[in-house]
């Protein structure tokens, strides 16, 4: 039978490492992107370079009746049995300066995408009586963090959110975990001072997308039989709570 892993925001940084990590064990990889054509082409290529498979999905997360129009008639015919909630977007800025659009535009994206893509495809799972959840959250959402009251906000709405299913639907064999990067080698974070960061951080650097893809690869996997609701960092040490 098919595998199949959703991966939101695919195409680029931490979801195309995941989508690659996927495919390699095994999954069809349907890889959410929301407008990068280029980067997406690009994963597909790659994946099936590697003898995977991938079909490329194109959908705003925050977009409910756009995820519900691209999801509905995949999932008719095969329920993914993972999901990888990762698409996520950063407007900072400081709270008092902070304008409505960059508040809303971020919650919309990093935790209205919950409901809107976490809803159909648990549905599958809920009748085939497995799955696995995995959802990037963020070192802000547990810590918070200056100029991004918005970002942090969505990040720790994505814990709870993510804690409450785990516990609603465990007894269908359906695990939802979620991961906390800190510093990752990505666009995210291009233009941040790396040098100096880094010397905050235990191990010294930013992470690489595939050090956080390798930890999703697990709570994606059979392997992971008895861990959920767990929050797992993967931040080189900067944040041990
Ligand atoms: P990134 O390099 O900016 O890539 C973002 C990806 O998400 C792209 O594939 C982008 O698609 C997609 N995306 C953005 N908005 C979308 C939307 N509305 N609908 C569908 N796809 C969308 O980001 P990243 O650093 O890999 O981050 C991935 C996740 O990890 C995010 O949730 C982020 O908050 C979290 N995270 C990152 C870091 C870090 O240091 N990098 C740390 C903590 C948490 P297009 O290519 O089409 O634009």
């Amino acid at each position: 039978m098919t595998k199949i892993a959703l991966v939101t925001g695919a195409s680029r940084g931490i979801g195309r490492a995941c989508a690659i990590a996927l495919a390699r064990d095994g999954f069809l990889v349907w890889a959410n992107y929301r407008s990068n054509q280029e980067a997406a082409d690009s994963l597909k290529a790659e994946i099936e370079a590697a003898g995977g498979a991938c079909k490329l999905v194109q959908f705003d997360v925050g977009d409910a009746d756009a995820v519900a129009a691209a999801l509905a008639p995949l999932e008719d015919e095969t329920p993914a049995s993972v999901l990888v909630n990762n698409a996520g977007i950063t407007r900072d800025g400081l709270f008092l300066t902070m304008p409505r659009e960059a508040w809303e535009s971020v919650i919309q994206t990093n935790l209205g995408s919950f409901y809107n893509v976490t809803k159909p495809v648990l549905k599958g799972m809920f009748k085939a009586k497995y799955g696995r959840i995995v959802t990037m959250s963020s070192i802000s959402g547990q810590q918070g963090n200056k100029g991004q009251a918005n970002y942090a906000a969505s990040k720790a709405g994505l814990i709870a959110a993510t804690k409450s299913v785990a516990q609603e639907y465990a007894r269908k064999n359906i695990l939802a975990n979620v991961v906390c990067p800190g510093f990752i080698a990505t666009d995210m974070v291009e233009g941040l001072p790396e040098k100096e960061i880094s010397k905050m951080i235990p191990q010294r650097r930013f992470g690489k997308p595939e050090e956080v893809a390798e930890v999703v690869a697990f709570l994606s996997s059979e392997r992971c039989g008895y861990v959920n609701g767990a929050v797992i960092n993967v931040n080189g040490g900067l944040f041990t709570g």
